[in-house]
């Protein structure tokens, strides 16, 4: 690795011009410069290297730096950095949308290639809204959301984000007025009951005639609370929508590219969703990229209707950097022993994470596929947890009461046991 430099970022004009996600401007949190990064390890500035707990968010699933995705740029780079998609098309668009329609479930066979998870997050909504005008239905135009999802930050997605975590009291005056269904108790192990589906039954009962779609994270809900639940509750919201005439939406924006096991969630259930949205890995982390899937019907639903076509069409649609590194990553992924990773990831987790359980102020802990949480009783000190972290030479982010990780997936077994013995150290002060 480079050599260390100190001081040669310039940290009184990021604390004084830049906005971090979720940061204030008047009091702002420390921000810790990276100066590179290599496999699993972050390098700061000062030259303290941190075993990486995040993934920069579920997105490096290879690590960082990695020589193929390196030369993947590197090559389109070469060629053409982008050009516009209107009208125009490109090998790694299409070589893209190829291996996207063969690994997703069959009805799954047209892609809109997005510019990020939330922008693929409106573009399924607009498909299921488009789709049921299409067929005259236009009073379906709300949705079914699940509390403690998490789908985006732009507004159609943020409102059907859960609705007391999420921003809903802040722009109550400007977010559609969606439903929302009280999340899955039943954890992924437990024994299934099927009155976990009675809140989202209640609601398609009552409200069908005006619910275009019921849009969930499958098996894994991300951000809104790290909650891994049972996949039968995926078989029966797919029968209850194709009882109630609505369509599915599922969110793999997070969960997609084997984080948690399957390579997409939906395998764990079996269970093939009328729309799609994928992200964050997509890219191996490298750049920004997303897709919505939808099947057949939905789209001749869609182009039908009185608009005829799919009313959305980003600047930077189709981007062939982004494109020729996701094909590059989704390559490695295939080829890699990705499987045994993740399975590996998992068994680690819960063997090491489980003596957790026992501390003072855990109120829980829970592992599925490369996904470790240890959920706290109270809400940590994130500046001052985040200072111990890194002192012990790791980079988790935790998040109000959740300490969680999602590792790249060739993270070695004693870097993953310095991770959860960080998160232990949170536990207990
Ligand atoms: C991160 C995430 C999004 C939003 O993606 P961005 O790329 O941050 O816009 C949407 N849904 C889920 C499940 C996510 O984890």
């Amino acid at each position: 690795m480079a050599s260390p430099r100190h001081h040669s970022i310039d940290l009184a004009f990021d604390r004084d011009h830049l906005w971090h996600p979720y940061t204030s401007t008047s009091k702002p949190l420390p921000v810790y410069p990276v100066a590179r990064a290599e496999g699993v390890y972050l390098e700061l500035e000062d030259g303290r290297r941190l075993i990486d707990g995040m993934s920069s968010w579920w997105a490096a699933i290879h690590g960082y730096n990695h020589p193929r995705l390196n030369q993947a740029a590197k090559d389109q780079i070469d060629r053409m950095a982008h050009v516009m998609f209107g009208g125009l098309t490109h090998e790694p668009a299409v070589e893209l949308g190829k291996k996207l329609v063969a690994l997703t479930p069959d009805p799954l066979n047209k892609v809109f290639l997005a510019d990020s998870g939330s922008v693929s997050v409106e573009v399924a909504i607009k498909m299921a809204l488009q789709y049921w005008l299409s067929q005259g239905r236009a009073e379906k135009h709300r949705l079914i959301a699940l509390r403690n999802g998490y789908h985006g930050d732009t507004f159609g997605a943020m409102a059907t984000c859960d609705p007391v975590n999420g921003m809903h009291h802040l722009f109550s005056k400007v977010l559609p007025r969606h439903l929302f269904a009280e999340a899955p108790t039943i954890g992924y192990h437990d024994e299934w009951d099927d009155r976990d589906l009675d809140a989202l039954r209640t609601l398609l009962e009552a409200h069908a005639d005006e619910v275009a779609a019921v849009i969930l994270e499958p098996i894994v809900q991300g951000a809104g609370g790290m909650r891994l639940y049972h996949p039968e509750y995926l078989r029966g919201a797919r029968r209850l929508c194709d009882e109630h005439g609505v369509l599915l939406i599922f969110d793999e924006i997070a969960t997609g590219f084997g984080r948690s096991g399957e390579l997409f969630a939906l395998e764990h259930a079996g269970v093939c969703p009328d729309i799609l949205c994928l992200g964050k890995a997509l890219t191996g982390g490298y750049m920004t990229l997303a897709a919505t899937l939808c099947s057949d019907r939905v789209a001749a639903g869609i182009c039908d209707g009185e608009a005829g076509v799919l009313m959305h069409g980003p600047t930077f649609m189709g981007n062939p950097l982004a494109c020729a590194v996701a094909n590059a990553s989704i390559d490695l992924l295939l080829e890699s022993d990705w499987r045994g990773q993740v399975a590996g990831i998992q068994s680690q987790l819960r063997r090491e994470l489980e003596p957790c359980r026992r501390l003072p102020g855990v109120a829980d802990v829970r592992a599925l596929g490369a996904i470790g949480v240890l959920e706290l009783e109270q809400p940590c000190d994130v500046a001052a947890t985040q200072k111990m972290l890194v002192e012990r030479g790791v980079w988790i982010r935790p998040f109000g009461k959740l300490v969680y990780i999602m590792p790249p997936y060739g993270i070695e077994p004693e870097q993953l046991t310095r991770l959860v013995d960080a998160m232990a150290a949170v536990a207990t002060g």
